[in-house]
């Protein structure tokens, strides 16, 4: 899977050379290119803002310098575009599932008060939001949909079957989980996770994910 992404502040993607992620640009599994919106600025200081048109607080993303960059990128009409927006529809993990598998993904950043609607109207096929909050740039949002689609492309995590029986994954969130020592601080692990029987095994995690579900998400079982 390749992966472009538009921003103004292409140092914030630093980090995503860190763990998983850069274990998964290693072996070839995604490539992830960002691509500085300034670069494309026709204006003589490379702004790249301006006042929006009929008032109001803050700046506007100007629409030139995105368009260049967006469409300077190799196959971009077949590429998923898709710009983070607090209007945008929410990211689930059935969206994630649903992103990764798109060979090419285009991920536009906003910033001040987001970008020129012509942008969205000429380029994007999806505004995607990562919950009902605002946050300053769309680089967090962005970097949110790079790793949990991530853990969704063959070979990135170790264990495939991990994906699947994580919360939300199966329509319930996870139940707990225990590590060595069987006792620690005098809370001993639940006898049956012990038992070495797998069925009673798989029924009380089953039940314990239900039971969660009910008492924090029922909005999921619906
Ligand atoms: N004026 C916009 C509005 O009211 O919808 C908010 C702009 S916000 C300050 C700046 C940028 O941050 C947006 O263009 C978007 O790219 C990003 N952003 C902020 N919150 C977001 C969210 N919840 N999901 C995705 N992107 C978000």
């Amino acid at each position: 899977m390749r992966i472009d992404i538009l921003t103004l502040f292409p140092e914030m993607f630093d980090s995503l050379k860190a763990s998983l992620l850069g274990k998964a640009t290693e072996k070839g599994a995604l490539e992830i290119n960002v691509i500085n919106i300034r670069d494309f600025s026709k204006d003589k200081h490379k702004k790249c803002d301006d006042y929006t048109f009929g008032g109001g607080s803050g700046m506007l993303m100007t629409p030139q310098p995105i368009y260049d960059a967006l469409t300077s990128i190799e196959n971009y009409k077949k590429a998923h575009k898709v710009y983070m927006s607090p209007r945008g529809r929410v990211l689930t993990q059935a969206v994630v599932k649903e992103y990764s598998s798109y060979e090419h993904l285009i991920i536009l950043c906003g910033h001040y008060e987001g970008v020129d609607q012509r942008i969205i109207d000429l380029l994007i096929d999806e505004e995607l939001s990562i919950g009902d909050y605002v946050l300053t740039g769309g680089e967090l949002p962005a970097m949110v949909v790079v790793d949990s689609v991530a853990r969704y492309l063959p070979n990135v995590l170790g264990n495939s079957a991990s994906v699947e029986e994580e919360s939300f994954s199966n329509g319930y969130l996870e139940y707990p989980q225990y590590t060595r020592p069987a006792e620690f601080m005098g809370m001993k692990v639940p006898d049956v996770l012990i038992s070495g029987h797998h069925a009673n095994v798989e029924r009380w995690r089953k039940e314990q994910a239900m039971q969660i579900t009910k008492e924090r998400r029922p909005d999921i079982l619906k």
